[in-house]
């Protein structure tokens, strides 16, 4: 979907499998920086949106924090790093939120839970119609639903093969 922001000032992505792929073998994500890359796309489908008029959001399951792989300070430095690469550092204040809990553990954030989505929304005073949610799971999916957030798939969005 290309040139699409025009009725969108909130876009907000998912992290892994959306922007990012880890470069460590049987790893989800990953813990540290060099560890990671864009994936094919992003950068120049990115490049084409107005930033100037639109909010560059991540909301991510981070649950390697809860189980002590990596620091919150790290999983927040590589989101920031991750936002600074996919938009070319042409949003200079995206807004990050990321679920460090384990899987036991009951939260509001975790993804299907809208927890995330919704304080986004809050944070830049957006209406949930004019934002768009883009992940690859099925938790993005029904996150963005339990929102009133619209939702696109990232294969579709970023023309993954
Ligand atoms: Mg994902
Ligand atoms: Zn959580």
């Amino acid at each position: 979907m290309r040139g699409l922001n025009h009725d969108v000032d909130l876009m907000i992505f998912d992290a892994d499998g959306t922007l990012r792929r880890t470069l460590i073998a049987g790893q989800p994500a990953p813990r540290a920086p060099g560890e990671w890359e864009l994936l094919p796309n992003v950068r120049a489908t990115l490049a084409q949106f107005d930033w100037a008029g639109t909010r560059f959001a991540l909301a991510s399951n981070q649950d390697q924090v809860g189980y002590g792989l990596y620091t919150a300070e790290m999983a927040g430095r590589l989101l920031r790093d991750l936002a600074a690469a996919a938009t070319g550092g042409a949003c200079e204040t995206p807004v990050i939120r990321f679920c460090p809990h384990r899987l036991d553990v009951s939260c509001l954030c975790r993804k299907p839970a809208p927890g995330m989505l919704l304080d986004i929304l809050r944070e830049t005073n957006t209406n949930a119609v004019r934002a768009l949610f883009v992940g690859d799971n099925e938790t993005d999916r029904a996150a963005a639903e339990s929102a009133g957030v619209r939702f696109r798939w990232a294969r579709e969005f970023f023309d993954h093969a």
